[in-house]
């Protein structure tokens, strides 16, 4: 469903990536490892549409989109959460979650936000608790999953997430990872960057990116 070729990005002269090839296909989970500085985020951010200048083929369910805007990628099913995971700190969960479901017409074949909503829920039953409180008093590992709880109201159809469970207490890392696979298991497609192997243990493939470059065959 995303087929990358030849993907160059540049940070003024310094060039970031170089030819990066990779695919996904419907319901897998492909992990990018790499050492600090390697890429990642430079690549899940170009195939969002965030990073920097860059140039090659991404398509997106047979279409070219290289040249989309970030808004148009997520319309057309692309979840991006970042590492730093933007949320909106002064809003609370309840708030942030709604924020990211348009009330606008929503595709009949997609669950509505509301039941949207109570799936994330499900999903993560932390944040059921804590509802009316401000992200910014929220533990790192709450606010991750806050944020990928956000993205999921969007619906998308390809996760793309930059080490999600980095840096946050090991009780809440295993219910990331767990609820991660729960999402691989209802068919989510994920590229997932991580330095550790918490989901690397479980994908369908793991490419990694040194210097900017792919070693593995995608
Ligand atoms: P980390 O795990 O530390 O986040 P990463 O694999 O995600 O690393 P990137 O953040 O994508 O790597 O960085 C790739 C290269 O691009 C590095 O050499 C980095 O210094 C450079 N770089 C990243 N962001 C910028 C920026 N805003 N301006 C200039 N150079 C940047």
């Amino acid at each position: 469903m995303l087929k990358v070729e030849g993907l160059n990005a540049w940070y003024g002269q310094a060039q970031a990536l170089f030819e990066v090839s990779l695919s996904v296909g419907e319901g897998e989970l492909v992990v990018i490892q790499g050492l600090n500085g390697a890429g990642k985020s430079t690549l899940l951010q170009s195939l969002i549409g965030i990073g920097p200048r860059a140039q090659g083929q991404i398509s997106w369910r047979g279409a070219p989109i290289q040249d989309w805007p970030a808004h148009r990628r997520a319309r057309a099913g692309l979840g991006f959460v970042a590492e730093d995971r933007r949320l909106f700190t002064g809003l609370s969960v309840k708030e942030n979650l709604w924020i990211a479901a348009p009330p606008r017409a929503w595709p009949s074949d997609q669950a509505t936000p509301a039941l949207r909503f109570d799936r994330v829920m499900a999903l993560f039953p932390q944040l059921q608790t804590m509802l009316h409180r401000p992200a910014s008093q929220m533990s790192g590992g709450e606010q991750q999953m806050l944020a990928l709880a956000r993205t999921l109201m969007t619906a998308p159809r390809l996760l793309l997430l930059d080490e999600p469970c980095e840096g946050i207490a090991p009780v809440l890392v295993a219910a990331m990872r767990d609820a991660l696979l729960q999402l691989a298991r209802e068919g989510v497609a994920m590229l997932v960057a991580e330095q550790n192997n918490i989901l690397a243990l479980h994908a369908q493939r793991v490419l990694v990116l040194t210097s900017g470059r792919m070693d593995s065959a995608a």
